[in-house]
């Protein structure tokens, strides 16, 4: 198979450095899909000294010009799609599938953001005989997106698409588990748009912390783990810099007992592996009434028992790998500390090609049962194929352990009875709740601010709230006397 190599992208010109990381397919860990420049601290200074010129004139540019030139991006994703997906599936491992549909939803994005920029933008103007205040939403300046692997399109797409628009630059550093695809389509839209207002440094934590401690970048947008965020807090304090952070969920679904479980499980089910487990809003853990606990087991248990494990481009797998050595030595450490506790750790489905199996990240989905409310497996992002079921007895109950960790992203509730679902989704904690469904529906995608409470995130993306992330205020108050 072809052998990608990318570069650095600094002011439109492809830029090396003396040190290339390769990428793995994590389900054929001896091919190698592409390599990339690694970025260091001066990579990432260039980076931002470029989108700091880049600013002092793009920042001027008319709201509606930059609208125009995000609908042409949002043309280039969609023309890029065919090539990308391949090539996504093989860094991530995951099905294409996904990112047929990710690659789409980020083109709807980008033109979403695209239509709101020239309205959202308008100054606030307040007169009256003796004063004239205009309050306007300026650009921040240099924004430096540090996206993850597991949706890297959209992910990355999400944060471009309000940077620019707003007026500001960008440096994007990828993750170094899904580099490529991105970095690819990064170039297609700079070229679109005029040198250093997107720049892309590769690389991991020394890249990412130059960019966070730098001070010509005003702001981080950062979607990722808790862990990498804490570090991320500390780094950025010193040139106390705006911070928005897209972190981990533990997702509830809760079944209330009017339920249709021929309806919902099926639903849940898919929202829970799809992507291997390995998305921020699937669903990490499902409570169930008590008297219905041992038939939703068993009905969960029939349905995962139908996946096919396999390389993400073989036309029976129905779920890939996971991503990378870390999120497999995870899972399988966290489905043997769930056992020795005690819990049952189903193990269901089937390898695809079972000659391959150890060379890959490939993992077996796996149901837990009959687990202490307070395991690990319930209260940590597992992020990965391994879905928890806990029996309730009240709905209080099922509130009580549904809020008990310290993540909210997301949450959804089912029930036959919509109203309610809804008055029950008003005591959970969470940024986004849906109801008999396990994401935003697609008019949701454009209208919710995409986020989390607590833990999981500061700030929102996406809507009008995704806009206001990327401005700050600045007021003329004029003495008209
Ligand atoms: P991660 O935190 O390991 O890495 C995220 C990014 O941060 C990568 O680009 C990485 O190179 C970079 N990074 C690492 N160390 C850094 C440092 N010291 N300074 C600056 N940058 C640094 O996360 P991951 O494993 O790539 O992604 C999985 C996590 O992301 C999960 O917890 C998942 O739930 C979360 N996630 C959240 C959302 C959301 O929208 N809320 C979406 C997708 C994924």
């Amino acid at each position: 198979m072809s052998h990608l190599r990318v570069e650095l992208l600094i002011d439109n010109q492809e830029i090396g450095t003396d040190r290339y990381a390769v990428v793995r397919d994590p389900g054929r860990l001896n091919e190698v899909v592409g390599e990339y420049a690694e970025g260091a601290a001066e990579h990432a200074d260039r980076a931002a000294q470029a989108a700091h010129r880049a600013f002092l004139s793009w920042r001027k540019t008319d709201p509606g010009a930059r609208a125009e030139l995000l609908l042409k991006a949002a043309e280039a994703v969609d023309r890029e799609a065919a090539a990308l997906v391949p090539l996504l599936s093989r860094e991530t491992g995951m099905l294409p599938v996904a990112f047929k549909t990710e690659i789409f939803l980020a083109a709807n994005q980008i033109r979403a953001v695209a239509e709101r920029t020239v309205s959202f933008l308008e100054p606030r103007l307040v007169t009256d005989e003796k004063t004239r205040i205009a309050v306007e939403k300026r650009p921040l300046g240099v924004v430096a997106a540090i996206v993850p692997w597991n949706a890297p399109i959209i992910l990355t797409m999400q944060k471009l698409a309000p940077i620019l628009a707003m007026g500001n630059t960008l440096v994007v550093k990828p993750s170094p588990n899904a580099p490529l695809a991105v970095s690819v389509l990064l170039r297609k839209i700079a070229a679109l748009i005029p040198p250093g207002v997107i720049n892309v440094v590769h690389g991991g934590a020394e890249a990412g912390s130059a960019l966070v401690r730098h001070p010509l970048v005003r702001k981080i947008s950062f979607t990722g783990g808790g862990a990498t965020a804490k570090r991320l807090i500390r780094d950025a304090a010193d040139s106390v810099k705006r911070i928005h952070l897209e972190l981990g969920g533990n997702d509830p679904a809760i079944v209330l007992d009017d339920a249709d479980l021929d309806k919902a499980v099926p639903k849940i089910v898919e929202g829970a592996f799809r992507r291997s487990g390995q998305i921020c809003f699937a669903v990490k853990r499902l409570y169930v009434p008590e008297s219905k606990y041992e038939a939703v087991c068993e009905q969960v248990c029939a349905l995962v028992d139908r996946f096919r494990v396999g390389h993400a481009l073989h036309p029976d797998s129905t779920m890939g790998p996971v991503n990378n050595r870390m999120q497999f030595e995870y899972v399988n450490g966290l489905a043997e500390r769930t056992k020795q506790a005690g819990a049952r750790v189903i193990e269901l489905g089937q390898a695809v090609e079972p000659e391959q199996w150890n060379n890959g990240y490939y993992l077996l989905p796996r149901v837990v049962t009959h687990v202490d409310p307070g395991a690990e497996v319930v209260v940590e992002e597992q992020f990965g194929p391994i879905l928890p079921i806990l029996p309730y007895r009240t709905e209080e109950e099922a509130i009580r352990m549904a809020n008990g960790t310290e993540y909210g992203l997301s949450a959804s509730i089912w029930s036959s009875d919509r109203e309610r679902a809804v008055a029950f989704a008003k005591e959970i904690e969470a940024g986004m709740k849906y109801i008999n469904m396990t994401n935003l529906s697609l008019p949701g995608m454009k209208h919710v601010p995409f986020g989390g409470v607590k833990q999981s995130g500061i700030g929102r993306e996406t809507a009008e709230e995704g806009l206001a992330e990327f401005v700050e205020t600045q007021a003329i108050d004029v003495c008209m006397d």
